[in-house]
């Protein structure tokens, strides 16, 4: 729910905020050409200055996140500002400000003193309730006259402050998503905002959060607040943890990825693509929410998390050197272990590596999972098997660095795609690609990974040389099965 300057508008008979608000536009002059595309999108037509104020005791979670991007969201595309409001829980500083404002609506009669003992309001309530009426504040104290109620006041007797709500007040907003907005007559709103004089000050001369959070955002100009339906409740999964920010970081969730993840809930765009960085959010944003309760859907964050590491791959920037990072730390341990239980073979470092590549690249298992079409195993690959082993054991010890391999394997390609044209493959564009794919295989099971000249030197010579000879092995077998 977004209601535009609600503030101003549903306490529009009280003259002072209303002013005050209208009173100090903001500048336009820094909206980025967002008018012209977004006419007739609902989008607020002045800069929007939006607030998120999140509970200053414990973790965030996920719904208040959700709340909080389209906050943001709204402000930077109108080319407004988007303030982060933390809530000091010693208010004493600002407690002045508060009951300042609270003279104020008692100077103008728009508020009043209500010196009502708990024991009197409790027998009110309780009587009230047995007749089956409503059982808020029969606004007694309505009627001391403004002398009375400042001598009490000021010979200390304790009082609690109410706002003096018109007696024909019909709470109203116009909310820029569903239009305007009255509650029910009968709702708890509806009784809270005409019903009841809802307090102000409390006796100790603290402000409610009523007051707190009006006067807050008036003194920081806020001109939209959006409510987000909350989804909050939702667990996300298992597999997260729990659904505060901390624990999702922790298990290596990108912010960006969660932004995203978060915005698509309720959001719902015209673009082709779910994949929505920061940059693109900004410039398609606009107030197309889906209405009605939104799914926690895990898969989906994951499908983004996958897309953002390839972008982070891909810029090989900070973003990426954080992932790194993050894999380390989760490595470490790990490594600890083995060094301390293999100590009396190291020799160097890639030699350890070469020992325990298997944790890393998987060795070909099932023959059934080479990515090649039978005609190709039993044909072509077959019968190059031992010049691929042989080509690639030719390079020597002293030479097996990246370059070198791809090298030969540029070679290698070369010779067994002349020769499927040579054989006269009736398929020779799929059949070229089909060294790779063997190899792939061969030396880390098919499953993804990176490119097989840095795959084959991270496992060592020896190694590769081993895990070919083993991938012929499972060829060969499976040639015979079928000659069988
Ligand atoms: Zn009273």
């Amino acid at each position: 729910m977004i209601r535009a300057s609600n503030r101003c508008e549903h306490l529009s008979r009280i003259s002072w905020i209303y002013q005050r608000c209208n009173n100090r536009p903001l500048s336009t002059s820094s909206r980025r050409g967002a008018v012209e595309r977004r006419v007739g999108e609902k989008l607020p037509d002045v800069p929007a200055r939006t607030r998120f104020a999140p509970s200053p005791t414990g973790n965030l979670h996920l719904g208040s996140l959700r709340t909080a991007i389209f906050n943001y969201l709204i402000a930077k595309a109108t080319g407004g500002q988007f303030v982060l409001r933390i809530e000091d829980t010693d208010q004493s500083e600002r407690t002045f400000l508060y009951q300042g404002h609270a003279q104020e609506l008692l100077n103008t009669g728009h508020a009043y003193r209500c010196f009502c003992s708990a024991e009197r309001l409790n027998e009110m309530a309780q009587s009230k309730h047995a007749a089956g009426l409503p059982t808020g504040y029969d606004k007694r104290c309505r009627e001391i006259p403004g002398g009375e109620s400042e001598s009490r006041a000021r010979n200390g007797e304790p009082h609690v402050v109410r706002l003096k709500i018109p007696n024909s007040f019909t709470p109203k907003f116009t909310d820029l998503v569903h239009g305007e907005f009255k509650p029910p007559k009968k709702s708890k709103s509806a009784s809270i905002l005409a019903g009841e004089d809802s307090i102000l000050l409390k006796s100790d001369g603290l402000p409610t959060y009523h007051l707190a959070n009006v006067v807050d955002d008036h003194e920081m100009q806020i001109t939209h607040v959006i409510r987000a339906q909350d989804s909050a409740g939702q667990k996300l999964s298992k597999r997260f943890g729990s659904n505060d920010l901390s624990s999702l970081r922790e298990s290596g969730i990108f912010p960006e990825a969660l932004v995203n993840y978060l915005t698509l809930m309720g959001w719902s765009h015209k673009l082709t693509d779910d994949f929505l960085p920061r940059e693109t959010l900004l410039n398609n944003f606009d107030l197309r929410f889906t209405k009605g309760n939104t799914q926690m859907n895990p898969a989906k964050l994951i499908y983004l998390q996958k897309r953002f590491a390839e972008s982070y791959a891909r810029e090989q920037g900070q973003q990426f050197e954080k992932m790194v990072d993050q894999l380390f730390d989760e490595l470490r341990p790990i490594i600890r272990t083995l060094i301390t239980g293999e100590s009396s073979h190291w020799d160097m470092p890639l030699g350890f590596f070469e020992r325990h590549a298997d944790i890393f690249y998987d060795r070909p298992r099932d023959p059934k999972r080479i990515p090649l079409r039978r005609d190709l195993i039993c044909g072509p690959i077959a019968s190059s098997l031992l010049t691929f082993r042989q080509e690639i054991a030719r390079i020597r010890y002293e030479d097996w660095n990246i370059i070198e391999i791809q090298k030969t394997l540029n070679a290698l390609k070369q010779a067994f795609n002349a020769r499927l044209v040579q054989i006269s493959h009736n398929d020779v564009p799929t059949a070229q690609n089909s060294l790779y794919q063997y190899l792939r295989w061969a030396l880390y099971g098919g499953r993804p990974g990176p490119d097989l000249a840095s795959t084959m030197y991270y496992l060592g010579r020896g190694k590769t040389h081993e895990r070919l000879r083993l991938a012929e092995n499972k060829v060969y077998d499976v040639i015979d099965g079928l000659e069988e």
